[in-house]
């Protein structure tokens, strides 16, 4: 490019001085590139014509200078060469960023045409590689924390703290900036809400320390962690919080966890191990429920929470325990089951647990509303029928005035409590009855000497008085002594006679002799057994029937003992010239046998316990009537054997008591002359006997002959097979243990028969084992009777044995 004009050349002179000096010191790669000239077979190519010292630098690649671009850098890539091949034949230059594999560098150029030929392109360049690099791994870095974000457990946000405006009245107040989806889920606020209003606006009343909190952190700089409850969300939360940037952008991160469950959980075990405790502790029933209801009800902060009983017959439930924060009354009462929904209590009866907000129970109960209905359901309550055997016995109960919803957790865990603390009560109550139980014992076996001394003491008097007077002398002549005596052991034998039936009954060995009973003679003649008594003590009995008779099925002398137990407690506790009366009714399908006074009464306590053994009115060893305490227990035993029952009434003390007998009658004479019938076909048929105890056989026959069966006897187990064939008696019983034919298989053989299905087949045997009655079941056998067998007993289980056979 010189010139002819030297002022000219000189300036282009210092133009070259200058333009070398920036090309050697210049920071960016350059070159000259001349085009080679291409043939088919060679592709493009460039060749260094110059190149920078910082061409070097930027490349790595030294002494270029007369190579062309594909001898430098043989794998250079195919688009790079095009893009030059362009440059140089439109002239147009071109900034582009490229990544130079080979070099695995990264390039930002600038290419362009040097003159007007298409030949030359210079390329101007800097060695990207590492900004590029720092932006990757930014990049990478940025997704990795995004994925985070959105994937992580916790909850996260990035809060705007916006300060308080104290002249306008504002309070502080934060603004989600930004927040993960676990967030929504973990606070239950909409996302969409966060992140357009202020936390002031979303959740108004949030407790004050949140914002205290986060306010510090923005203005401090300080990172805080903390764990708090949040009653407006209901939740529990472990927080950490830090700054983000400098004070004064006013950012807080939040990161953050719900802790509710694992709080609910620990606050729960913590709730279950001091019930643990406190029913472990403690011993007497009332005090278990007293605990109980008290670290229930604080532990669901409710106004009252308690145990309901529902004892027989199951129609009234007894609130006796329960505990309140104040707020709530007492339910301890009784009521009876028809004041509350039927519906709830058929759900009780099956076991379900009935969980009731109050605002629903009011609006449905309202206004006939029964009594336990009105106490209970205007409130929100949750009540846990508990059930012993299937049938509904007690409730647990929690209740709170407010209008509370329940959760599924909390009615689960109360059904777990419930269930948990009644078998504690369940079992300090059996421990109760069983100590009680001891107590009166003790007490009775101290009366019980007492009580036999005293007649014993007088008899001995007599006695003695006689022997010394011959009974010579007037006060005691020897009539009057023997009358004595006679009533004195009259007296004891009553009372041996009472303690033998009470162990008897409570043995489960009373068997009664089933007849028709005429209950008006029973009584007429009863009440006539007992006038000497109400003559000698000054009372007066009286007795009312119904026109007709009353018939009613049982065992006659047990009947009387019944009724004569009530009226000499009629005369034991009535005063001198008391009232005794005894009447019989009839309702429907039951006779109602009632023997009332106008005596000392009885107390409501009295009134549920005297059926109880051993239990006596107001017992001091100094009685005046005698008697053991006995006598009402045998009559409830009785009477329930006869399928009946007894009540005990009286308004208070010395106001008289009533005593009310039912039995379920038979309805008419048709009645009567089947069960006549019944009684006939009970006493007739055919026994075969089959025993190797040839004794014992024949002493069973003659018992049984006694009552009227036609009775054979057979003593080997091949003998008993062929008589039961050649006989087919009506029932057969037969030994189980007899040698090479035993019991089992003479059983099993005849029930392969046609003949031998009808008949009835007991086994009279000395095994009492289980497993041996269900063997001798599984054999064929319909009754099972224990050596020895009272007559009584045998008769029966025979004819009713003969009496099915028959039926069928
Ligand atoms: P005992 O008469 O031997 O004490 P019972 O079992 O017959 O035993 O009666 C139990 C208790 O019931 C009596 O001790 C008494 O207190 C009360 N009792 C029974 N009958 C009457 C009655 N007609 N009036 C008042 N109390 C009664």
């Amino acid at each position: 490019m010189e010139t002819t004009d030297p002022q000219q050349n000189a300036s282009l002179d210092s133009f070259a001085s200058v333009y070398a000096t920036v090309f050697a010191n210049m920071d960016q790669g350059f070159c000259l590139l001349e085009k080679v000239h291409n043939s088919a077979h060679h592709p493009s190519d460039f060749r260094y014509l110059m190149a920078n010292p910082a061409f070097e630098k930027h490349t790595g690649l030294s002494e270029v200078v007369g190579k062309t671009i594909r001898q430098v850098i043989p794998q250079v890539e195919p688009e790079t060469m095009a893009l030059y091949e362009q440059v140089a034949l439109t002239g147009q230059s071109t900034q582009f960023e490229t990544y130079v594999a080979p070099l695995d560098r990264w390039m930002e150029a600038n290419a362009f045409r040097i003159s007007q030929q298409p030949t030359q392109i210079a390329v101007l360049f800097t060695n990207i590689t590492e900004r590029k690099r720092a932006e990757e791994a930014q990049q990478v870095s940025e997704v990795k924390y995004r994925t985070l974000f959105e994937t992580m457990e916790q909850g996260f946000g990035i809060g705007q703290i916006l300060p308080a405006d104290e002249q306008a009245g504002v309070p502080m107040d934060y603004q989600w900036l930004e927040v993960n989806p676990q967030f929504e889920r973990l606070t239950g606020l909409a996302r969409a809400d966060v992140l357009t209003q202020t936390t002031r606006q979303l959740v108004p009343g949030l407790e004050e320390t949140w914002y205290e909190g986060y306010g510090h952190v923005a203005t401090t700089g300080e990172t805080v962690s903390f764990e708090a409850y949040s009653p407006v969300l209901s939740r529990w939360f472990e927080v950490y919080v830090f700054a983000l940037g400098s004070p004064a952008s006013r950012r807080v991160g939040v990161l953050f966890s719900n802790t509710t469950e694992r709080k609910q959980q620990q606050k729960r075990q913590a709730l279950l191990l001091k019930l643990a405790d406190a029913t472990r502790s403690l011993t007497a029933s009332v005090d278990i429920m007293a605990a109980v209801s008290e670290l229930v009800g604080g532990y669901y902060e409710v106004g009252r929470c308690g145990f309901a009983d529902v004892p027989p017959p199951y129609d009234h439930l007894v609130i006796d325990q329960d505990w309140s924060n104040g707020t709530l009354p007492s339910l301890q009462r009784v009521y009876p089951l028809s004041s509350w929904d039927e519906q709830i209590i058929s759900q009780f009866r099956s076991g379900q647990t009935v969980a009731m907000s109050g605002a629903v129970k009011q609006a449905q109960s309202q206004p006939q509303a029964g009594e336990l209905n009105q106490a209970a359901a205007s409130r929100s309550s949750i009540w846990v029928p508990l059930l012993k055997e299937g049938q509904w016995v007690a409730s647990f109960f929690v209740q709170d005035t407010d209008n509370r919803s329940w959760t599924e957790g909390e009615v689960s865990l109360l059904e777990e409590i419930a269930e948990r603390t009644w078998a504690a009560v369940v079992r300090a109550r059996a421990e109760e009855a069983l100590r009680e139980e001891y107590r009166r014992k003790d007490q009775f076996m101290a009366m019980l000497g007492h009580e036999l001394r005293n007649p014993l003491a007088a008899m001995t008097n007599t006695l003695l008085v006689l022997e010394l007077t011959q009974g010579q002398d007037q006060s005691l002549p020897y009539a009057k002594g023997i009358q004595m005596l006679t009533r004195h052991s009259q007296h004891l034998t009553r009372m041996v006679d009472d303690l033998l039936d009470m162990s008897r009954i409570r043995q489960g060995i009373v068997r009664l002799e089933w007849e028709v009973v005429n209950l008006n003679e029973l009584l007429e003649l009863t009440v006539e057994d007992a006038q000497p008594l109400y003559r000698e003590r000054n009372r007066q009995l009286s007795l009312a029937l119904p026109a007709q008779p009353l018939y009613v099925r049982g065992d006659e002398a047990r009947l009387a003992q019944v009724v004569m137990n009530l009226l000499t407690n009629g005369a034991k506790y009535t005063h001198p010239q008391g009232k005794v009366w005894v009447s019989l009714e009839l309702a429907e399908d039951q006779a109602i046998l009632r023997v009332g006074d106008n005596g000392i009464g009885l107390t409501q306590e009295e009134r549920t316990g005297i059926f109880e053994v051993f239990v006596q009115g107001a017992t001091s060893l100094d009685r005046p009537h005698g008697g053991l305490g006995l006598g009402l227990t045998v009559v409830k035993h009785l009477v329930e054997q006869h399928r009946g029952q007894i009540q005990a009434f009286s308004p208070g003390l010395e106001q008289g008591s009533e005593f009310v007998i039912r039995l379920p009658r038979l309805r008419d004479l048709t009645d009567r002359a089947s069960t006549r019938q019944d009684e006939q076909a009970y006493t007739s048929g055919r026994v075969l006997v089959v025993d190797d105890n040839a004794d014992f056989a024949d002493m069973t026959a003659r018992l049984l002959r006694s009552k009227g069966f036609e009775v054979y006897t057979r003593y080997t187990g091949a003998q008993g097979l062929a008589g039961a064939e050649s006989l087919r008696p009506d029932a057969l019983l037969l030994d189980l243990g007899m040698p090479y034919l035993d019991g089992y298989e003479v059983c099993r053989q005849i029930r392969a028969q046609v003949w031998g299905q009808a008949m009835a087949i007991i086994a009279l045997t000395g095994y009492g084992l289980e497993a041996d009655q269900q063997k001798a079941a599984q054999a064929g056998f319909d009754g099972y009777l224990l050596k020895p067998v009272d007559l009584g007993t045998l008769a029966q289980v025979v004819a009713e044995g003969i009496h099915r056979t028959k039926k069928h």
